[in-house]
């Protein structure tokens, strides 16, 4: 007969009491199905194993983090911050479990110990410093603006255009912010920019679980619209949306956000943007996971891309909308460099790739950063356009001056 071992489990009711307090309660709902594994993206990715359905059960037993081994709890904390915030999980969990903020409570405790990446540090910090997880200083913020004449913004102005930290400083990403202005402008809208006086909507850290950083640098945000009297913000990015939409509020920031491919949709239904230069090209629509799953928001940009001539709009069959594959970048994973073989974009724009695209659209900053790093690296023919780019294309040149 073999021998039997018997398996000691000790449970840490302290741990537990500390994950729960910082937001894990949900762990307690889970019956531990496993289909939250099934539909991570990482079982796409194959070469991880992310078993994320024994973090509730972890939780409730208080075992999370709580290794006093050096070697176990590093890679504990690896799997911890594994997690993209794509919330796949969440849409299919048959009891609605939030599983990102169960982990999201252990990132809390582990920032408040310091034990977490080195790279995410470095973000946490440029963020509390200069505003922005690139360390660029803050008064070059409005410089991708001052190039086309774009306003500062005034309260009589409609809007506050807030392009988020990439358009604004990086250099690709900046053309999104530049094609946004320029298709407010052809709408007629009054808008304008805060320019220095923004700071990162801070989504990224929260989810980082750097959580006074994050109280910080909302505060400061909603002072600063406030003084300014913002009362509507148009977004570039989702993770601001869903920043300014649902987060913000509990701060004392009660703001109108929305996101540009909402918006420019209304411009197109209202004939104040009207695509009708021909674009040519095979355009696969990729669902970011904050747009869509996260914020509802599926129709608007394919409504968008649907309006302008000649353009073939393709779909990732079994990976669209709702069951569309994560890029990669939420919760601070943009800034962490997994090995090659698993990322999660490579996956994702095989994906893509394959349905015979031309172009790739996307409506997300860290969806089209993401993406096209990972294009260069894999050397494939093929273009990474924000919507709104593709959308500004279609006016002809002499519709934006
Ligand atoms: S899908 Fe929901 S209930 Fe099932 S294991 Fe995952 S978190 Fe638990
Ligand atoms: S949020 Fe996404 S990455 Fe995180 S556990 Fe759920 S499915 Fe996996």
């Amino acid at each position: 007969m073999a021998n039997k071992k018997n398996i000691v489990v000790e449970i840490n009711p302290e741990i537990r009491e500390a994950l729960v307090e910082m937001g894990a309660v949900d762990a307690y709902k889970c019956y531990q199905c496993g289909k939250c594994a099934s539909v991570c993206p990482w079982f796409q990715v194959g070469t991880y194993e992310f078993l994320v359905f024994r973090f509730p059960l972890e939780t409730v037993l208080g075992l999370i983090a709580s290794s006093e081994d050096k070697d176990d709890l590093a890679r504990e904390v690896d799997k911890i911050y594994r997690c993209v915030g794509c919330e796949a999980c969440v849409d299919q969990c048959p009891l609605g479990v939030k599983m990102p903020h169960i982990l999201r409570s252990a990132r809390r405790i582990l920032v408040d110990f310091g034990s977490y990446p080195e790279n995410l540090k470095s973000v946490v910090q440029k963020i509390r410093n200069v505003g922005n997880p690139l360390g660029e200083p803050r008064e070059k913020r409005a410089d991708w603006a001052e190039e086309i004449g774009v306003k500062d913004y005034s309260e009589e102005m409609e809007i506050l255009y807030f392009a988020c930290c990439l358009p604004s400083y990086d250099t690709r990403l900046k053309n999104v912010a530049k094609a946004t202005a320029f298709l407010l402008k052809r709408a007629g809208v009054s808008f304008g920019i805060l320019g220095a006086k923004e700071s990162c909507c801070g989504e990224a850290i929260r989810r980082v679980g750097a959580e006074s950083v994050y109280q910080e640098t909302a505060r400061s945000n909603i002072g600063n619209f406030k003084e300014s009297g913002v009362k509507k913000v148009l977004v570039s990015s989702p993770h601001c949306y869903v920043t300014f939409q649902k987060e913000y509020p509990d701060l004392g920031g009660e703001f109108d956000a929305v996101h540009s491919t909402e918006f420019f949709w209304k411009c197109i239904e209202q004939g104040k943007i009207l695509p009708k230069k021909s674009f040519g090209k095979k355009v696969v629509y990729h669902d970011p996971c904050t747009l869509g799953r996260q914020s509802g928001i599926y129709d608007a940009p394919r409504n968008i891309l649907g309006s302008i001539p000649d353009l073939e709009l393709l779909e990732v069959e079994d990976f669209s909308r709702n069951l569309s594959l994560c890029c990669g970048a939420g919760s601070g994973a943009l800034w962490i460099d997994w090995p090659k073989g698993e990322r999660m974009a490579d996956i994702r724009i095989k994906q893509l790739v394959d349905t015979g695209a031309d172009v790739i659209a996307v409506a997300c900053p860290y969806c089209l950063q993401m993406f096209e790093e990972t294009v260069k690296a894999m050397n494939l023919n093929v273009q990474v356009m924000d919507v709104s780019e593709i959308l500004f294309e279609s006016l002809g040149e002499d519709e934006v001056r």
